[in-house]
């Protein structure tokens, strides 16, 4: 087993080892004094995998009762999150019991929000069976639902007791998602790794897996126990999301799914950093060459400047300026504080509509 230890406020274990969600009870035990479990999950995810959860946690002699969702960014909203409440109150749910969120990353989003909020806070473990949950969205403690207006609007910080990464759940894994995650995981390169992106280069996914999701998480645990709270360096994760969000946006949330808009927001921003003289030349082409591999879009058939409008929406923007996140080269990142009117003409690198295909 691999363990990455995360030492934020509240310090928790990154566990990543094949079958470990059979042990998903015994984890539940040693960390908590719970009673009762109430599993989050999606209708996609719980017929794979429910049961095996289930049987760890009786076998256990916890007291369990499922919450099973339509999967889909669509179910993240309150609404949702208020049938959970109903369940973990009817069940009686104290502050000793815990929430085990097995799914993507909207499953854990969703179910440590409301282990966030309800009774003030209870505790909560991550199964994440998707590849991008396990690499990203399950490890920094960020939960939240999204509102008519936004994604994440409505959130809270709060760290779980446990992330446990079953690496084997991803066979069952259509391969549109696997390669969505890989998004984030050639992110991860871009920011701090120049090492791990050569290897993604050259080597296979497949025969890597567990090297790949621990070398993520422990990018991502350094940079989030230096900034839990996302005032600085957290932001370099955010690398290609300001334009990946715009994306998004505009193909209304469900023309294209969040790690496919990320590796094209990595390819306008390092082609922007080239453009405007900060990213070391030949840097896009890189990323381009590196997202094919991995079947990731690198373009996208929308103006910059309804990008541009699309992106002053983000999180990011702090107050009239926003914080774009670029390369000097791979593995080497820095934030950018620029005024918003320049956003525009800081990513147009030519005419509107471009092929980035040269
Ligand atoms: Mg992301």
């Amino acid at each position: 087993m691999r363990t990455v230890h995360v030492h934020t406020g509240d310090p928790y274990d990154i566990l990543i080892e094949r079958g470990i969600l059979d042990r998903c009870g015994a984890y539940v035990k040693e960390l908590s004094q719970a009673e009762k479990v109430v599993v989050v999950t999606d209708d996609n995810v719980a017929p794979h995998y429910f049961w095996r959860v289930l049987n760890s946690l009786e076998q256990n002699g916890l007291s369990v009762k499922p919450f099973i969702y339509p999967a889909g960014e669509a179910s993240k909203h309150l609404g949702t999150v208020g049938e959970l409440y109903q369940v973990l109150a009817d069940f009686r749910m104290t502050r000793k019991d815990v929430i085990v969120a097995l799914g993507g990353g909207v499953c854990g989003d969703m179910a440590g929000f409301a282990a966030a909020t309800y009774l003030r806070g209870i505790g909560f473990i991550q199964v994440p069976t998707s590849l991008l949950a396990q690499v990203d969205s399950s490890v920094g403690g960020k939960t939240g639902v999204d509102l008519p207006q936004g994604k994440n609007l409505v959130g809270a910080f709060h760290q779980p007791l446990a992330v446990l990464i079953d690496p084997d759940t991803l066979n069952t894994l259509p391969e549109p998602f696997v390669t969505d995650g890989m998004g984030e995981v050639i992110k991860y390169g871009c920011i701090k790794d120049a090492a791990f992106f050569e290897k993604l280069e050259t080597e296979s996914f497949a025969d890597h897996i567990e090297d790949i999701i621990e070398t993520c998480v422990s990018i991502k645990r350094d940079v989030v126990s230096r900034d839990e709270r996302e005032k600085g360096e957290r932001m370099l994760l955010n690398f290609g999301h300001t334009l990946g969000h715009a994306i998004e946006k505009l193909g209304d949330f469900s023309a294209i799914t969040h790690g496919k808009a990320v590796a094209i927001g990595m390819v306008l921003m390092a082609r922007a950093g080239e453009q405007n003289g900060y990213t070391e030349k030949g840097t896009a082409e890189r990323i381009i060459r590196l997202c094919e591999k991995y079947q990731l879009p690198t373009e996208w058939n929308a103006a910059f400047s309804d990008m541009a409008e699309a992106a002053k929406g983000d999180k990011k923007t702090a107050g009239s300026d926003i914080n774009l996140v670029l390369l000097k080269t791979i593995g080497d990142s820095f934030t950018l504080r620029l005024p918003l009117e320049e956003l525009n003409g800081f990513i147009d690198t030519t005419a509107p509509n471009i092929s980035l295909e040269e």
